[in-house]
């Protein structure tokens, strides 16, 4: 059944009244509505919940006075222990199905995410990653890791990168040699190149690791392995000897997290921590390799690989709706210049969302917000489907290309989420002018907390490769006359693949361009385009050279391309598809937000369409540019029902200058003058003031 407004009564408050009522007036839609198209009701409760009990906490309340990172470790230490007390989650949830159970871990994670981002950090790390590992590569003897880490009685750390190899991971260095006569594992680090280092959690608080390093046995490497490796003692915090535990100091950001580097001098663990779902080393010291069940190996492979993925997307999509909440609210409120008058005597100061300058910069955003936060929702069902299917699908064949392509999408979509909330970020703090570079903006702390989202659990240029790698596995399964691998569809259209090229730009009015018809023609021209590209550079560089070779030289203009046309191509295609089912005062709207992400996305590689002879008309160049602005312009009266469909409440936010009051210059006002310290003569005056220095008050009072 269709959710109405109603379903949200008592869950979400109605909207202060007051300045921004003048454009929230003008959209022809109910934005508790729009809230129901981005949220589902029974999910948004749950996020409600935590938001309304961290606002309520003294804990949580963001201090007055920034504090120094030691300080903001202990604050986020505090606060994770009490977000754990509060036990959000139901205690039936672990007895839950698996989709149901992770839906609504990663709920309660999404809302502590976007309010308390440190907070959430060190929670993902410490707890549910450290369960996910367990659960998916460990087994049943390691059942009182789990059953510790469900009470919150651990707080654990996952530390595979090292000082010389983050993203090469076949390169890690530290090793695990079993010892048959103890029957323990022995890990050293080879040399500080080896050093574990970046570990969330590491560096302060926690008390268990779960370790990548090399399995060796009777003197044979068997790869990398994972295992649990206590590494505090609880009791006291500190670090068992055999171990140097380090801190890695200031960082740019992320202060509240203490990550940490680690190095092992002949350190032992039992033979029983080794996580043995795939391969185990026998008492005696044999190696075996356990692929009884394919299946279930694949889809813990594909949980392990992609759930922190999946995680860092819904941060980043929630972070770029905050940045444009912030934005656009500040864009109806704020004013400069007007046509009556000149410079700055106008009394008709337009408010900064009419100029088209200003729509052009920000409404893009606007779009991509809509769009990303829609496809990573819909986006995470079909993963956790896929893992679910894993521990039931008799079909090994079938599970094997499901991981396949579900891993081609989470290493773009990363990529698209996190670098789209990267460009917002900057364009809205520099559209909010200088009271944007005030902390309580909340630009800054946004545009810090998504940086390292671009580079852990992946770094976005290396993931786009393996994007890319698929897609050209699948160009090679068409052309040699094999069927496509894409049990999830996303490349489905790759078949029509002659016809598709056979296509061209004809003339054609304007409006049928902001139609989904049209933007899809020209996104699977372009992604069959680049694929003849990248292959037929591949092929002649590999005929040179080699594989490797061929790869490295032919990201630039070609596979990094095709990775994000891709992948930009998917998620607006999870978004019509959810715009099928809007209800119908939203659709319009939505209509046109997908346009003008389609479009201006499309805009960036217009040079590809005249390059491989899709027109050559100017005509096609000028019309996308003329439906941007066009987009921009109808969109402005929705603007703020958009933005209050998307937004989460001003405690989340938490930004003076994007508040839902639209009071800004009260709430300014109220800022500037009881922040702390902020009038008072500082401590040091003494070590500035000069010999004799000139009063000029009192020279005045003499004349
Ligand atoms: C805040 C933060 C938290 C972290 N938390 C953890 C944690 O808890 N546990 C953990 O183990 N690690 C953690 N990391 C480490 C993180 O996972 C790595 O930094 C990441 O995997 C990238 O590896 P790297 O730093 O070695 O970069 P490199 O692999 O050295 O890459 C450097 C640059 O080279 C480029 N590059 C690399 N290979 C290629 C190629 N083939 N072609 C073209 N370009 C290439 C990359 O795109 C990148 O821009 C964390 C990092 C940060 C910043």
């Amino acid at each position: 059944m269709a959710s109405s407004t109603k379903d949200l009564d008592g869950v979400v408050n109605d909207l202060p009244p007051g300045p921004l009522d003048t454009y929230r007036k003008q959209a022809k839609f109910h934005w508790k509505q729009m809230k129901l198209f981005f949220e589902d009701a029974e999910l948004l409760k749950i996020k409600m919940k935590v938001w309304n009990t961290l606002e309520r906490d003294p804990t949580f309340q963001r201090p007055k006075k920034v504090p120094d990172s030691d300080e903001m470790k202990r604050l986020a230490a505090i606060q994770l222990h009490k977000y754990c007390h509060y036990n959000f989650l139901h205690p039936d949830t672990a007895k839950l199905p698996y989709k149901r159970k992770t839906k609504f871990m990663m709920t309660v994670n999404e809302a502590l995410a976007v309010a308390f981002p440190d907070v959430s950090i060190k929670h993902a790390v410490g707890i549910g990653l450290f369960k996910n590992a367990l659960s998916t590569l460990g087994t049943e003897r390691h059942q009182h890791f789990v059953d510790a880490s469900w009470n919150n009685q651990v707080l654990a750390c996952l530390a595979l990168t090292e000082i010389a190899h983050g993203s090469n991971t076949k390169q890690m260095r530290t090793t695990a040699t079993y010892d048959e006569k103890t029957q323990e594992f022995i890990i050293n680090t080879p040399d500080f190149k080896a050093a574990k280092c970046w570990v969330g959690n590491l560096g302060k608080t926690c008390t268990v690791a779960v370790l990548f390093a090399q399995l060796y046995t009777k003197g044979h490497c068997h790869g990398l392995h994972a295992f649990v490796v206590p590494v505090r003692d609880p009791n006291t915090l500190l670090p068992y000897p055999g171990l140097i535990i380090g801190d890695m100091g200031e960082k740019i950001g992320l202060h509240g997290i203490d990550n940490g580097f680690i190095l092992f001098k002949d350190y032992r663990i039992p033979r029983e921590n080794l996580l043995n779902r795939t391969a185990d080393v026998t008492p005696d010291g044999e190696y075996e390799s356990s692929f009884s069940e394919p299946g279930k190996i694949l889809g813990a492979a594909l949980e392990s690989l992609s759930t922190g993925r999946v995680g860092i997307m819904q941060e980043s999509s929630n972070n770029l709706i905050c940045a444009v909440t912030i934005a656009i609210r500040y864009a109806a409120i704020r004013k400069q210049f007007g046509p009556n008058g000149d410079g700055g005597n106008t009394k008709n100061e337009w408010p900064l969302i009419e100029y088209q300058l200003h729509r052009w910069r920000l409404f893009p955003h606007m779009a991509a917000a809509a769009i990303l936060r829609t496809f990573v929702t819909s986006f995470t069902d079909t993963y956790l489907s896929a893992v679910e299917l894993s521990t039931t699908s008799k079909e090994f064949q079938n599970l094997s290309d499901v991981v396949s392509e579900v891993h081609a999408i989470v290493s773009s979509a990363k990529a698209l989420v996190t670098w789209s909330c990267r460009d917002a970020i900057q364009e809205c703090r520099e559209a909010c002018g200088g009271h944007a570079f005030m902390k309580a903006s909340r630009l800054g702390d946004l545009r810090t907390t998504n940086d390292p989202c671009v580079t852990y659990e992946g770094d976005n240029n290396v993931l786009l490769q393996q994007t890319s790698n698929w897609l050209l596995r699948q160009w090679q399964n068409l052309t040699q006359g094999n069927k496509l691998t894409t049990p999830l569809g996303s490349c489905k259209f790759l078949e029509n693949h002659r016809f598709i090229s056979s296509q061209t730009f004809r003339v054609v009015e304007s409006k049928t361009l902001t139609s989904q018809k049209f933007i899809s023609e020209c996104y699977e021209w372009l992604i069959v385009y680049l694929l003849k590209q990248t292959d037929s550079k591949q092929s002649e560089i590999e005929r040179r050279t080699n594989k490797f070779v061929a790869r490295a030289e032919s990201q630039v203009y070609c596979a990094a391309l095709l990775s994000k046309v891709y992948i930009e191509y998917l998620a607006l295609n999870y978004f019509w598809a959810k715009v099928c089912a809007a209800d119908s005062t939203l659709i319009n709207t939505l209509n046109n937000l997908g346009a003008l992400y389609g479009l201006s996305s499309l805009e960036k590689h217009l040079v590809y369409f005249y390059q491989g002879s899709f027109t050559n008309n100017s005509n096609f160049s000028k019309m996308i540019k003329d439906t941007i602005l066009f987009l921009c312009d109808i969109l402005k009266p929705e603007a703020l029902g958009i933005i209050d469909g998307m937004a989460p409440p001003d405690f989340v936010v938490n930004s003076v200058i994007g508040r839902s009051d639209g009071k800004l210059y009260e709430n300014l006002e109220a800022e500037l003058m009881h922040g702390l310290s902020v009038m008072s003569r500082p401590d040091w005056w003494r070590e500035i003031v000069i010999n004799n220095p000139p009063d000029f008050m009192r020279h005045r009072s003499k004349l």
